[in-house]
């Protein structure tokens, strides 16, 4: 599946163990949780969303948007932090977005968010853990 060497590579062994079943089958199988499943949905204080499955810093609070969809929403990634590609599933075109130190999925990014960046990173908040400032 994947083709590229990330920084933090591990077996797919070592993903079950790291991860629960439900971050394991979102982050390393594509899957996407159920909409309002997180809690993290609410979260609304100043911190950092970091990648559940290497800790590198992906989003921060203040580009956190309520959506209404039901999963975490952002305006705009840490620069460098996420890498995208197409993705053609369910007779769709959409763009996927992953960590791009461990290339674990994290959601989709959408071109109709609110300014300055008009994008809205649509994120499972399962892959996310967040540190309060
Ligand atoms: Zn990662």
């Amino acid at each position: 599946m994947d083709t590229k060497t990330y920084p933090v590579t591990r077996t797919d062994e070592e993903w079950r163990r790291l991860l629960t079943p439900e971050q394991y089958g979102v982050m390393r199988r594509h899957g996407t949780e159920a909409p309002g499943s997180c809690s993290l949905l609410h979260e609304k204080r100043a911190g950092a969303f970091v990648c559940a499955g290497c800790g590198q810093k992906l989003f921060v609070g203040k580009t956190k948007f309520e959506s209404g969809t039901g999963w975490p929403s952002f305006n705009d990634p840490v620069d460098g932090s996420v890498e995208t590609t197409t993705d053609r599933s369910y007779g769709m075109v959409r763009t996927e977005v992953h960590c791009s130190r461990c290339g674990s999925h994290l959601g989709h990014v959408f071109p109709d968010g609110p300014p300055p960046t008009g994008l809205r990173y649509c994120i499972n908040g399962v892959a996310l853990t967040f540190e309060p400032e």
